[in-house]
Formats: structure tokens, sequence, C-alpha cells
């Protein structure tokens, strides 16, 4: 006898149905040069419900009204299938669905369901998604805060109300950056960012220029990641236009900083000509696009045997961070989780909100499956009709 006499085999636990709610009325800027409005939709809330009781939540990063639409696609796929193989599930959904636009809305919507699988799993078999994933290489995670880039006195203000709250890292990105055409500005935000974070903070800068119609090439990139040096930026994100591959490759070898890049990609064959052609030093996919968390681990583990560093993306939901956090738990070299500053879908949808650390760190739960809980009541301010969550 031992404390591993054989366990009884998990019941059969089948898909019933799987709803998904738009969030709107906060919806935090982009940056974008057409900017997101708090009521326009870009967040949707999925949960896949069983025939046993256990349900599971994800999210994903699209119009609320794509994914719903994507659901109705997809029903006869996964409607009676099993609840407990989110890696088969999901790829049987990829799989069946490549002629109806593989790496769209499908995929997207698939990702929601493919974290909510996995949350399934952990509850029904007491483990959390990290462990379930291989095991916990850690036990926290640095959360950096993600804030638009701003003129450099706001941009100032702006870090030291985040860094009062406890962050040790920040980025910034967007915004005037680059957009203004002003390189003297574009190095004041920096530095101004760099003096209100601190000498001893981490500090990183995103251009996205995966933003429409991006006004700058390789050169200004090239020129940009010098400046960045000055300042001790961790990565220079999204320097050039995000198809622009070779410009990636050549400024990953010239830049004095790291390049990061990738959140706009999906599928994980997608990823393969930026690690075969050495195009980043960072890969960032979003969890609640790429494909989700079964998706996410073969991108994250391809990269890293290709001496890239994986860093998650799923900034946009609380359920996307939750799904982060779970997956910096099982990767080696996954030490920072994005954190954007000041959402309503992050810091106000969970029964128990994150909580920083005096280190300004999240601890990574170990409960049962994502190891967040939703509070019905607080996500019913950012949602018309929350009871299909949780019926
Ligand atoms: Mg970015």
């Amino acid at each position: 006898m031992n404390a591993f006499t054989r366990p009884t085999a998990l019941p059969r636990v089948r898909i019933t149905r799987i709803e998904a709610a738009p969030l709107f009325g906060e919806s935090p800027k982009g940056g974008w040069s057409a900017e997101i409005r708090p009521q326009d939709s870009i967040h949707a809330i999925v949960a896949v419900h069983t025939d046993q009781g256990l349900t599971g939540y994800g999210s994903v990063f699209t119009d609320g009204r794509l994914v719903q639409a994507a659901l109705k696609v997809l029903e006869p796929l996964y409607t009676g299938e099993s609840a407990l193989e989110p890696d088969r599930v999901s790829e049987k959904l990829h799989q069946n669905t490549f002629w109806m636009g593989r790496g769209g809305t499908l995929t997207h919507a698939i990702s929601g369901i493919d974290i909510a699988l996995w949350d399934i799993l952990g509850q029904a078999t007491g483990l959390s998604v990290g462990r379930l994933l291989g095991g916990r290489y850690r036990e926290r995670v640095q959360p950096y805060c993600s804030l638009l880039m701003e003129e450099p006195k706001a941009m100032r203000d702006i870090i030291a109300e985040h860094r009062a709250r406890g962050f040790t890292a920040f980025k910034i990105g967007w915004g005037p950056f680059g957009r203004a055409l002003d390189t003297k500005l574009d190095e004041a935000i920096v530095r101004a960012a760099r003096e209100a974070a601190g000498e001893k903070s981490r500090l990183f800068v995103d251009a996205g220029a995966s933003d429409a119609l991006w006004p700058h090439g390789f050169k200004w990139a090239k020129r940009t990641a010098e400046m960045l040096k000055d300042y001790e930026v961790g990565w220079f994100e999204e320097p050039v236009r995000p198809d622009a591959i070779d410009d990636y490759a050549e400024l990953r070898r010239c830049s004095p900083v790291p390049i990061a890049g990738c959140e706009v990609l999906t599928r994980r064959q997608n990823f393969i000509p930026w690690l075969t052609r050495q195009a980043v030093d960072i890969v960032q996919p979003d969890v609640t696009k790429v494909g989700g968390i079964s998706e996410q681990r073969r991108i994250a583990w391809m990269a890293y045997d290709f001496g890239v560093k994986y860093i998650g993306h799923g900034w946009n939901t609380a359920l996307g961070v939750a799904a982060d956090m779970q997956m910096a738990a099982a990767f080696p070299d996954a030490d920072l989780v994005e954190f954007i500053g000041g959402s309503a879908y992050v810091d106000g949808i969970l029964a128990e909100p994150f909580a920083l650390d005096a280190d300004g760190w999240l601890t990574i739960p170990d409960k049962p499956g994502l190891g967040v809980t939703i509070d019905r009541n607080k996500l019913a301010r950012y949602t018309p009709d929350p009871a299909p969550l949780f019926a």
C-alpha cells in the first residue's frame, strides 16, 4: 500500500454546449490609429458546459459577435465530445475547419474553447493546468505592466501611478511613438519612462508596428533600437511591419537590444519560419488567438529549442492572464507575463483579483484548472447577458 494505490478512473465528461459573451463598456484603448472605443467589443469570455456539472472558462481576443458566429459553425464538431481531451478536441476543430478561414476567427474561437477545456481537465483531476502541462518551474512570475505611450509628462505620471501599485516591470507602447514622425519625441518618451520607472525596474518598448499603415521601415527600427539601448530597454517589440520577416531577421542580428514579435500570428505552423530564420529573440504568441494552450505550449517548446524566449501575450482578460500564468509555470524561461495597466476586464471580473506581492510579482495559482473564479455579478457590468456562461 502506498499513497498511489490505483486511483479511480475519471468518469466520462461530455461537452453539452459552449457559450460566448462579448465584453464591452470598458474596453481599454489600444493606441491604434483607429482607436478602440469603450463600447467596442474586442474581447469575449467563453464557457464550456458539460454533462457532469463542470464548466470551464476561456477568453478570446476578438469581437464577441465573431466568436458567437464561430461557435455556431463549430457546434456539430464539439457537441458530445470529450471535455477532458483539450489537445485532441482542439486539433479536431482546427483540422476540420481549415477551409473556412484557417488562422482567423475560427482559430480565435477555438483558442477560448481550448483554454476552457484545460480548465475542465484541471477541475476533473484536481490539478492546476501548469502541472498538467508537465510541472511547475516556478511558483511566482513577474507581471510587466503594459501601458500606452503618452507625451513625456503624462508618461511619467502614468508610470508613477502603476509603480505606486507595486509593479517593478513596465512596457510602454503604441500611441505617439513612431507615429508622430518625431524621433526626438520618441526618445523623450522613453527617457521619461525610464526616469519614472527607476533604475531597478525592467522596461520594455513596443513600437506596435502591426498598427494599420505603420509609417516606418528597417532604418527607423535600427536607429531606434540603438537609442533604446541607452535606456536599458529589455526588448524592442514589433519594430517593423508584422510580415517583414527578413527585416526582423536582419534587425535581430544588428540590434543591441533583443527583438520581440509575433503577437499577430495564429496556429503553430506560422511560427516555423520565424524560428528557422532566426527572426526574433522573443516570441509572443497570444493564447487567446493562437489556438489556445494546446497550441501555445507547442510554440513555446519549439521556440525554446531554437534558443528563442517565449513570453505570453494573453493580457486581454483575467482568463487570458490566468492561462499565461499557468503556461509560465510550465516553461523554463517564461519569467514574465504581460499585465495591462488598469483594465476592468482583468482587474474587475474575478472573485479574488490578482494581487502583487512585495516584489511586484504574482503567485501562480496551484488550484485545479486555471485556478481563478469569475465573479458573476462583477462580470455582469461588462456584458448584457452573463447567464448563459453560468447556467
Ligand atoms: Mg505588442
